[in-house]
C-alpha cells in the first residue's frame, strides 16, 4: 500500500492582479485553485508519490475546471462528487501593504460542506497507506459526520492518520468553537503538523518551547511536527526530539508552504515508515520537507509553485 488519499475542500481562492491592495481596492482579480488537502494531494503526486482526493465541488464550470487540474496533477479524482445545487467554494484573499490578510469566503453552503457520509467513495479511503485531513471539513454537517466517518474507515483499513489543522479563524463561528473541534479529533491522528501560529492558538502560549509543544503530546502518536515558516521545523516522536533549520530563498509568496511541506513528509513516510523510528532518516525527510516548503514560497501561488523531487534535491545539495 502507498497510496496517500487526502480528504476535505478544495477551492478557488481569486487573488489581486497587483500586490498589497485590499480587496475593495483591487482592480482584478485571478483564479488559484487551492484548498489545503487538495493541495497536499498535487504536492504528493508532483513529488512522484501516488495522491488521491476525496470531497466535494460544485457541479459547475469551477468545479469541474478543479477535477481537471487533479488529473492534470495525476491525482487520483474517483473521490471527487459533485453538488448540482451548491455552488464550488470561492475565496477572494489578499494580502495588504499593512502585512494583514483579508479574506471574503463565499460558501453559503459550499458544495464542500455538503459532503455526505453515503457520498463518500470508501474504496478510495479503504485503499490508503496515509488518510490526511484538515479541520474545515469539520465546521458545519453533513461534511462533520462524513469527515469523521472517512477517518473511521481510512483507520480500520490500517492507514496512518495524518492531520494538519490548518486554522482559518474566520470561517468558525467563533475562536473557542474552532480550538474545541480542532482538538475534538486530536487524538486520533498517528502525524500531526501544526504551524508557530496554530500552536500558539491552541496552548493560548506564546511560544514554541518543548514544554508547551508536549502539552499536545498524545502517547499513542508516531510523529508531530511544527513548522516555524523560514526559521524551519521541531520535531517530537515518542523515543526523540529536535529541530531543522529552514532554507533561505527568495521568498514571493508563502501560499501552500506548509502544504507542500506536508506533501513532502507523507511521501518519504509511505515509502518507508521506518523512518518514524530512526531519528537519523526522519532528519533527512524533514529537511526534504523544508526544501519543498522553502522552494513553494518562491513562486506566486500554491499549485504552481509545489516543486518536483529534481528540484528538491538541488536545493538541498546547494545547502
Ligand atoms: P501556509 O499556511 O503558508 O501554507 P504554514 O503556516 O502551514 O504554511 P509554514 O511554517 O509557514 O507553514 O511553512 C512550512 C514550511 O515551509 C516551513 O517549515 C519551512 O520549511 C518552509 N517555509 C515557509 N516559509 C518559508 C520561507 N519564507 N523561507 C524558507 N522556507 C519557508
Amino acid at each position: 500500500k502507498d497510496l496517500i488519499v487526502s480528504f476535505g475542500e478544495m477551492l478557488i481562492d481569486f487573488v489581486p492582479t497587483v500586490s498589497g491592495v485590499s480587496l475593495a481596492e483591487a482592480p482584478g482579480f485571478i483564479k488559484a485553485p487551492g484548498g489545503a488537502p487538495a493541495n497536499v494531494a498535487i504536492a504528493v503526486a508532483r513529488l512522484g508519490g501516488r495522491a488521491a482526493f476525496v470531497g466535494k465541488l460544485g457541479d459547475d464550470e469551477f468545479g469541474r475546471m478543479l477535477a481537471g487540474i487533479l488529473r492534470d496533477n495525476g491525482v487520483d479524482d474517483g473521490g471527487v462528487s459533485f453538488d448540482t445545487g451548491a455552488r464550488t467554494a470561492l475565496a477572494f484573499v489578499t494580502l495588504r501593504a499593512d502585512g494583514e490578510r483579508e479574506f471574503m469566503f463565499y460558501r453559503n453552503p459550499s458544495a464542500d460542506m455538503l459532503l455526505t457520509e453515503g457520498e463518500l467513495n470508501l474504496d478510495v479511503i479503504k485503499r490508503a497507506a496515509v488518510f490526511h485531513y484538515g479541520s474545515i471539513s469539520l465546521i458545519t454537517e453533513p461534511c462533520r459526520s462524513a469527515h469523521l466517518k472517512a477517518m473511521e474507515v481510512a483507520r480500520q483499513a490500517g492507514a496512518l492518520l495524518s492531520y494538519d489543522p490548518n486554522l482559518r479563524l474566520p470561517l468558525w463561528p467563533s475562536a473557542e468553537e474552532a480550538r474545541e473541534q480542532i482538538l475534538s479529533i486530536w487524538d486520533e491522528a498517528d502525524i500531526i503538523k501544526v504551524s508557530d501560529v496554530e500552536l500558539e492558538f491552541l496552548t493560548g502560549q506564546e511560544s514554541v518551547e518543548d514544554d508547551v509543544v508536549l502539552t499536545l503530546w498524545r502517547p499513542a502518536f508516531k510523529l508531530l511536527v511544527v513548522t516555524l515558516g523560514e526559521k524551519g521545523c521541531k520535531y517530537y516522536t515518542k523515543d526523540f526530539r529536535g529541530s531543522l533549520d529552514g532554507y533561505a530563498v527568495d521568498t514571493v509568496d508563502t501560499t501552500g508552504a506548509g502544504d507542500a511541506f506536508v506533501g513532502a513528509m507523507l511521501t518519504k513516510i509511505v515509502d518507508d515508515q521506518s523512518v518514524l523510528q530512526d531519528e537519523g532518516k526522519l532528519r533527512e525527510v524533514l529537511k526534504f520537507a523544508n526544501a519543498c516548503g522553502a522552494i513553494t514560497t518562491t513562486e506566486k501561488g500554491a499549485i504552481p509553485a509545489l516543486p518536483s523531487e529534481p528540484a528538491a534535491v538541488k536545493l538541498l545539495k546547494r545547502n
